[in-house]
């Protein structure tokens, strides 16, 4: 199966967006799902199984030049891994491979495709290869779940990490990015709770559940979708055991796992505790609503009056003096929100944490951090909803500072460069979206400062901070005012325009927990609830147990370290260092239609995601540019042996010399470089073989 002449879309004669869309149309019509524009590869969703990833291809794309097979994504596991390998002497030979699109146009299947393809070629057949192909099953049962977009969304970003030693894996690590808690306690019309509680159900002995306290799935409030088919229970009872399975490869102790799904059945009977008004005006529970408080005490272990007090009165403390304030129902209905969501998101960290500690890299020299990487991040794609909240602010802010990244990297330090070397190139327009970086980032002035800083004010309000923002970006372009509402705002995203409902973000900001939660859930009589709260689960999902001075984040809601905004921004640069610090693979995943059908090719979807991509200007750059630049040393000492002729001296002529005997077109020379297109590489490669 050698590459078809429309397998790399930058070797096209003829170059704009009808011809792009056109081939990529045709391509897809024959199953060929995968197509480079040089050394990106583009994927679009088939949404049918094709004989692509079997034993044979992995075989097939083993140690081979790209060009001359079909674009497929395991030549780029196969790239990553062999220039892992073979730069492992210089200083940077970190891989990360960067997997972009919106949600179903899948990223999560392309990571496992990786994974599979790289412990393939480590073929060491170790535990720890088995181990870490489970990890993504483990993590999607806790952090996916249905929506209307994708039936298995992920609801978290992550970056895992693979370390090597002697091309064998050696550990692994995953970082993870804001989960989308609020999914625990509400689901809109159509989508579902975290797959694991209906796998839970479908799964579990009728013994187990007694064992539990669990009740049929149509009693929890929590539960949006309720009535599970024999069939869809089948499946789903499969998927429990696969879990079950992939916790204990990976290495999570029985009584662990007692405890996560303890605490999820508290979490079901905890959303069912729902308020009634007194005639004093307070809240209280009753009746029914006391049995599943009850119920929840029991499950979550800890002392029921507490845990009623919690959720019908706020306390404060005056000089000393507890004051009690009772709750209007939205503050309770609230109070019992936010207790799920912290427990829900600081077991989904702990399973983070625990995978991390379990597949850490060890040598004979004990942890090893210095061992060469490949990181692979599978992280939400933009996002542009009918109403948009916090989450959509802080996932599109990722998405810009991806896209950054990737304009830096294929046109910016381009053109830099050729600048500096004095080569000749025409420049592509690229859309820079730098200025709206800085709107968000600005300081002191950006959205996320404003909002932290309006998060810590007394008296701020989510329209106290629209207030701001208007007043402060009135002349910026990329931001614009609602007149309709004085709690929104639209940003003007490098993928189109945004429109942002305000109401809730200082909250959402702040996520602080009373500390009278915390202190009634560290002395849980379930130690794996204890633990979690005992410790500090970054907002960013890391667990930091508790050392010394680091206690107690939570109670220090003053602390604009403390917000979440500020974390996922600490999280977000710290990758973005990481990842600049590495030899970067694109791979752009294109979802051909809205209806999850095989065979269907929606021409203006695809050409929106072309467009927000930049991809018609990434295949001009790759196509007119010079991707890969050896220095004269390097040129020199690499392929001298072509004209047969050692201790040639670095320079300039020498680089002449050999260019002319390998008979390469369209190559240029600067002062310290050489400049070739991506595909010299390659050719070069070929006369070495033909020596
Ligand atoms: P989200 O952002 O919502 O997490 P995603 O980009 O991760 O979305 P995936 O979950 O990877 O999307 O893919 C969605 C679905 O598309 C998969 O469940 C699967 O049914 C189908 N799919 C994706 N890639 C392939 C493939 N290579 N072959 C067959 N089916 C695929
Ligand atoms: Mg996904």
């Amino acid at each position: 199966m050698a590459a078809s002449k429309t397998a790399d879309l930058a070797t096209l004669a003829v170059l704009d967006e009808t011809t792009l869309l056109e081939v990529l149309r045709r391509r897809y019509a024959d199953d060929h799902i995968y197509t480079y524009i040089g050394d990106i590869l583009i994927s679009i969703n088939p949404f049918k199984q094709l004989p692509l990833y079997e034993k044979t291809m992995s075989q097939r794309y083993t140690n081979q030049q790209k060009s001359t097979l079909e674009p497929h994504i395991f030549a780029i596991a196969d790239a990553a891994y062999r220039s892992m390998l073979g730069r492992a002497a210089a200083k940077s030979c970190n891989q990360c491979i960067v997997i972009s699109g919106e949600s179903g146009a899948g990223k999560t299947e392309s990571t496992k495709l990786l994974l599979r393809h790289i412990m393939e070629l480590c073929r060491g057949n170790t535990q720890l290869e088995q181990q870490v192909l489970q990890v993504n099953p483990l993590l999607e049962a806790f952090g996916n779940a249905q929506t209307l977009m994708n039936d298995n969304s992920s609801r978290f970003g992550k970056y895992i990490q693979l370390r090597f030693q002697n091309g064998a894996v050696k550990g692994a690590k995953i970082n993870e990015y804001l989960l989308e808690k609020s999914r625990v306690v509400h689901q809109d019309t159509g989508e579902r709770n975290f797959h694991i509680f209906y796998y839970m159900f479908a799964g579990l002995s009728k013994k187990d559940k007694e064992m539990y306290g669990l009740l049929e799935p149509r009693l929890y409030r929590y539960l949006s979708f309720q009535s599970i088919e024999d069939d869809l229970s089948r499946s789903l009872s499969t998927k429990f055991s696969e879990l079950c399975n992939a916790m204990d490869m990976v290495g999570f102790l029985e009584q662990e796992q007692v405890d996560m799904l303890t605490i999820l059945a508290g979490i079901l009977s905890l959303g069912n505790v729902v308020f009634e008004p007194q005639d004093s005006g307070s809240m209280a529970i009753t009746g029914q609503a006391n049995h599943w408080l009850n119920a929840a005490m029991s499950q979550l272990g800890v002392d029921g009056e507490k845990l009623r007090q919690c959720l019908l009165f706020s306390r404060s403390v005056t000089r000393g003096e507890s004051i009690y304030r009772h709750y209007t129902r939205q503050q309770a209905e609230d109070a019992r929100d936010s207790i799920v969501k912290a427990t829900y998101a600081r077991v989904f960290g702990w399973i983070v944490v625990k995978i991390n500690q379990l597949l850490e890299p060890r040598t004979a020299l004990g942890i090893a951090e210095t061992l060469p990487e490949i990181g692979i991040l599978d992280i939400f794609g933009f996002e542009h909803f009918k109403v948009n909240r916090y989450e959509q602010l802080c996932i599109n802010l990722a998405n810009e500072q991806l896209q950054f990244f990737f304009n830096e990297f294929i046109f910016s330090m381009e053109l830099n460069e050729y600048k500096r070397e004095g080569i000749e190139c025409h420049a592509v327009a690229f859309k820079d979206n730098k200025p709206l970086l800085d709107l968000f980032l600005g300081k002191p002035i950006g959205i996320m400062t404003l909002l932290d800083e309006e998060s810590h004010f007394p008296r701020g309000t989510d329209k106290t901070f629209v207030d701001k923002l208007n007043q402060s970006f009135r002349k910026n372009q990329h931001y614009e005012s609602v007149r309709t509402s004085d709690t929104m705002f639209a940003v003007n995203h490098y993928a189109g325009k945004v429109a942002y409902s305000a109401s809730g973000f200082l909250e959402k900001n702040r996520d602080s927990l009373p500390s009278e939660i915390r202190e009634l859930f560290v002395h849980s009589q379930i130690p794996l609830l204890s633990q979690i709260f005992a410790g500090t689960v970054s907002r960013t999902g890391t667990l930091m147990l508790r050392k010394g001075a680091q206690a107690n984040v939570d109670g220090n809601a003053n602390s604009r370290k403390s917000t979440v905004g500020f974390q996922f921004r600490q999280s977000l640069s710290v990758l973005m260092e990481k990842m600049s610090s590495s030899n970067p693979h694109f791979i752009r995943c294109v979802k051909p239609n809205d209806s999850k059908a095989a065979d269907r090719f929606d021409m203006d979807m695809v050409k929106n995601q072309l467009r927000c991509n930049g991809l018609l200007e990434t295949t001009r750059i790759r196509k007119d540019g010079f991707s890969w630049r050896p220095s004269f040393e390097e040129f020199v000492s690499r392929y001298g042996i072509l004209i047969l002729q050692s201790s040639l001296p670095p320079n300039k002529e020498s680089c002449n010399m050999i260019l002319k005997k390998a008979g390469l077109e369209a190559w240029q020379i600067g002062k310290t470089k050489v400049f070739f297109k991506y595909r010299h590489q390659e050719e070069l490669a070929n006369l070495l073989n033909e020596l």
